[in-house]
């Protein structure tokens, strides 16, 4: 039986911290939330390795190092309403919910946003609200948002998430081809949109209205 608190710590020490994660909020979270209990008992040895791990349906629990790069990108301080798009495993959602007011996840496989709103309930995360549906769409009923955090990579950056930000929200959200994108954050000003790119990665397609289409082996990388 591993120590998972052990584990956790020198996660934070040697992936986060030397990487340059320098939010201590953010760095918290991930010594908090443990990762193990969102991954299957298979995996559970391996919640801590520097790399993404399979959740099942073709999906995956992305890098620690990545969720902490996205999360500080949302520049939250706590008392702010976040939509997440792609609930997978739950993970994100819930170093979300310790850093902000609400939690907003859309999640298009039935079957994972079941299991994570189960995970949230035993687990006694409360401001975390699933919604099944295609996440592209945003969540008109709950917007504007001071957040969006994509966890699912786009072709494009869909402008149903800007006019669901308020002005001065953040928006991090990968954009690229299938195979691999860049981490963008997008900050809605007065007067516009400002865009930053980040670091280069690789996550799972965004699949729908707004997004790739299922099957879809249009290349473009
Ligand atoms: N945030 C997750 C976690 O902490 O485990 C990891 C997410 S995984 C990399 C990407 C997720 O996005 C998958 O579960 C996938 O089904 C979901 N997804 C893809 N397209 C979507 C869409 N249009 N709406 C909602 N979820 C979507």
């Amino acid at each position: 039986m591993e120590d998972f608190t052990s584990l956790r710590n020198l996660m934070v020490e040697t992936q986060l911290k030397t990487r340059g994660i320098k939010d201590k909020r953010v760095l918290n979270a991930m010594g908090t939330v443990e990762r193990h209990l969102f991954v299957s008992e298979l995996l559970k040895n391996h919640a801590y390795d520097d790399s993404a791990l399979s959740i099942g349906e073709g999906q995956t629990i992305s890098q620690p190092y990545m969720v902490a790069v996205m999360t500080e990108l949302l520049e939250l301080k706590g008392d702010e309403k976040v939509l997440e798009v792609g609930t997978g495993s739950g993970y994100q959602s819930a170093i979300l919910s310790i850093l902000c007011a609400e939690v907003f996840t859309i999640e298009r496989i039935v079957l994972l946003a079941e299991k994570a709103e189960e995970r949230f309930k035993k687990l006694g995360y409360k401001n975390i609200h699933v919604v099944k549906s295609d996440g592209t769409l945003g969540l008109p009923e709950q917007a504007p948002f001071d957040g969006i955090i994509v966890t699912a990579a786009a072709p494009e950056i869909p402008d149903t998430y800007v006019s669901q930000l308020k002005t001065g929200g953040r928006l991090v959200i990968p954009v690229g081809g299938r195979y691999s994108q860049i981490l963008y954050q997008v900050k809605k000003t007065g007067s516009g949109i400002k865009t930053s790119m980040f670091t280069p990665c690789v996550f799972v397609p965004l699949i729908g209205k707004h997004g790739w289409t299922e099957g879809d082996t249009n290349n473009n990388y």
